[in-house]
């Protein structure tokens, strides 16, 4: 394996950086009072139990990192995380979304939080990237699609991760993925690539950690220098 400015070691560039200390930093329901912006940031969306919380704990190796996004009151807000040595000045930044799709919640709630996501999306030149969580078992349903859509229009960088794979069977997995991957031939800014993990068994989770490791590279090549994460 390799690993010089060239030709850097993802995977281990991203087994590294998510091995570093992450805190829960800002909560927020108004777009007025969102962190400022600075570091790169990365945003988790998906309905809700599609497994979001169980991914964020998985990939930071925290077991309760995301239960605070679950606390009453926070289910509704951005919730916010540094990851990095120092989290007045983190190397990246992890935004948990209100998990969309609840039954029991009001027209106006609804329609609170889908303001509140398309600023988020719209007005945040920080976010380099969301990744919109999937369930593996049910492929893109219709509050999926309505998400998918919404990116399209805010021309942000968006990728699918598909979760819970060790509930599909292995034969399933290679169809799973190019079935998700046909829908997204009608979504002009998703990316092509689809990751089919699970938080549970950890399969998949170095593939996302490499790819955030080499979304964070191609913003700025200074930020795995050895005295950041080495
Ligand atoms: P959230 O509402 O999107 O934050 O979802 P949670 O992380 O709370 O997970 C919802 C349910 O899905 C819980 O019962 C989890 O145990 C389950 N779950 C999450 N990830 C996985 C996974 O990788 N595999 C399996 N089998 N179940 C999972």
């Amino acid at each position: 394996m390799t690993n010089d400015e060239t030709n850097p070691d993802f995977a281990e560039i991203g087994r590294k950086l998510f091995a570093q200390p992450c805190e829960f930093i800002w909560a927020t329901a108004k777009i007025g009072e969102l962190p400022p912006m600075g570091p790169a940031e990365i945003a988790f969306a998906g309905r809700s139990n599609v497994g979001k919380s169980s991914l964020l704990n998985a990939l930071t190796g925290r077991k309760a990192l995301a239960r605070i996004s679950h606390t009453p009151g926070r289910t509704q807000q951005l919730n916010f995380f540094a990851l990095g040595p120092d989290p007045n000045a983190p190397l990246l930044r992890l935004v948990d979304m209100p998990g969309y799709g609840y039954a029991a919640v009001s027209k106006e709630k609804v329609a609170g939080w889908t303001k509140l996501m398309q600023d988020f999306l719209r007005g945040r030149a920080s976010l380099a990237r969301v990744f919109v969580l999937i369930d593996g078992r049910h492929g893109v349903k219709d509050i999926d699609g309505d998400m998918l859509k919404r990116l399209d229009q805010a021309a942000l960088s968006y990728q699918v991760v598909l979760t819970k794979r060790d509930e599909v069977k292995k034969g399933l997995i290679e169809k799973t993925v190019a079935d998700v991957q046909a829908i997204l031939r009608g979504h002009p800014a998703a990316h092509p690539d689809v990751i089919f993990l699970s938080s549970h068994e950890g399969e998949g989770l170095a593939d996302l950690r490499a790819t955030v490791a080499r979304l964070l590279f191609e913003r700025d090549r200074t930020i795995f220098a050895p005295t950041q994460i080495g």
